[in-house]
């Protein structure tokens, strides 16, 4: 018998509405007790007295990048950083080269996670064939590989009829339809956000109805099918109210937020000096620590994602949404991308950034620290809400369940440091930024896969 004891620290459970300092028995893989069961034990034990201990992290929301663009991220460094980052779980992301549209390409990742990952990986099938928006791929067959969800992430179905008969399926074979909302006709090629700081900049924009269009139909449509619809990565003022209105009527419809779009803005593309001026000074909770703000030149491409980063009232929308429950998920949308691909002219760059390493502590300052929500709240937007929108098993302490278990330490100060990544790329706007909350062990099934 294989045992571990987790003694002393602050265990907190959601799903289970536990908040207490108690002790946390491991016993080959699961967890076998909660409490006062340490006096007397005689096995491997780590003493976690001023830490949290919590369900092990989910992240739904990752690019793993393989099949096919391995050179970003492979599924053994893209687990490393998850592991790194307090996730024992993440849903990666298919689109992919060759896209994960069949069973083929779902049972090659479960293969190849099994050998090379250190966290749990599940995977997200397409909506359409090859993420082309053109015809449904086999949402029957993909559910059967054992995909968690379906996606068309990066892409936009823009026929709305053919996004109704995905839902349709998707319904047949209960599974969550999560889609990246962004209506093609109004976007265009904008590659930030529309308004003050895309004309000040001479960059196409992006406007935050062509988010919230496709918010709007998706509502419509979860309303028409009663299939359960997830909004992915929500960015917008317009967006949150959309889906908080929607939610009072009953709609099966829910949202997801990153941290990038609650920390930043716009402002950013400008330069760290004009972020800082107004809108970075009253992140985190206090006023802007001149000496300690990290800076950066303007169109920095680590400052461009899809959505874009938005203005301080949409943000504020966002943290407002985060804490009256209307989003009730935290993602990264950890998107890594080569240097040589992102060190190029703004409009030229990909979109996305790496996240899954300082998408807790980022959460902890706007949340937390700023008073938005308690830390058991805080939680519960990474463990037992993903897991009820996928239907796992996991999330949650319970005795019995599998033993993924985070610890961290809510109040810890660090800098977030280049070299020490676990990811294989470095397009992150966060390095040298100086954070506070960090995770320090996380344990899959009983195993203790990254401990600092
Ligand atoms: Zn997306």
């Amino acid at each position: 018998m294989n045992s571990l004891l987790l003694a002393g620290g602050r265990v907190i459970d959601p799903a289970n509405k536990l908040d207490s300092v108690a002790d946390v028995l491991i016993t080959d893989g699961k967890i076998t007790a909660i409490g006062g069961v340490g006096a007397g034990f005689k096995g491997d034990r780590l003493d976690v007295q001023g830490l949290v201990v919590c369900p092990g992290l989910i992240d739904l929301h990752v690019h793993l990048r393989e099949p096919g663009q391995a050179a970003k991220e492979t599924i053994a460094t893209g687990t490393a950083a998850a592991a790194r980052g307090g996730f024992t779980t993440i849903v990666c992301m298919p689109n992919t080269s060759p896209a994960i549209d069949n069973s083929g390409t779902v049972a090659l990742i479960h293969e190849r996670a099994r050998k090379e990952a250190v966290v749990n990986v599940l995977v997200a099938g397409a909506i359409t064939r090859n993420i082309a928006g053109e015809e449904l791929a086999p949402i029957g067959s993909l559910k059967k590989a054992g995909v968690v969800a379906i996606t068309d992430d990066g892409h936009c179905v823009q026929n709305n009829d053919l996004m109704r008969r995905a839902l349709e399926y998707a319904r047949m074979f209960d599974l969550p339809v999560m889609d990246h909302c962004q209506d093609y006709s109004l976007v265009t090629d904008g590659v930030m956000n529309e308004g003050y700081w895309s004309m000040a900049l001479g960059l196409r924009g992006w406007p935050g109805a062509g988010e919230e269009m496709i918010v709007a139909r998706n509502i419509l449509l979860a309303e028409t099918t009663g299939a359960r619809v997830h909004c992915q990565h929500l960015s917008t003022v317009g967006s949150v109210e959309l889906l908080r209105q929607a939610k009072k009527r009953g709609v099966p419809i829910s949202g997801e937020a990153c941290p990038h779009h609650f920390t930043l803005t716009d402002a950013a593309i400008a330069g760290g000096d004009k972020f800082w001026d107004k809108d970075g000074s009253g992140i985190f909770g206090f006023e802007s620590r001149r000496n300690a703000s990290p800076a950066w030149p303007s169109y920095d491409t680590n400052f461009k994602m899809n959505p874009p980063l938005r203005s301080a009232a949409d943000r504020e929308a966002v943290l407002e949404g985060l804490a009256d429950g209307t989003i009730e998920i935290l993602c990264s949308d950890h998107a890594p991308h080569c240097d040589y691909e992102k060190e190029v002219e703004f409009d030229h760059a990909p979109f996305g950034i790496t996240g899954l390493e300082t998408e807790l502590a980022l959460s902890l300052m706007q949340l937390y620290h700023t008073r938005r929500l308690g830390l058991s709240d805080l939680i519960g937007k990474f463990t037992v809400a993903p897991a009820r929108l996928l239907g796992i098993d996991q999330g949650t302490l319970s005795v019995g369940a599998d033993a993924d278990v985070t610890l961290f330490d809510p109040d810890r100060e660090w800098v977030f440091d280049k070299t020490a990544g676990g990811s294989k790329s470095v397009n992150s706007p966060f390095y040298g930024w100086p954070l506070r909350g960090k995770p320090v062990a996380t344990i899959v099934r009983g195993r203790k896969v990254w401990v600092e």
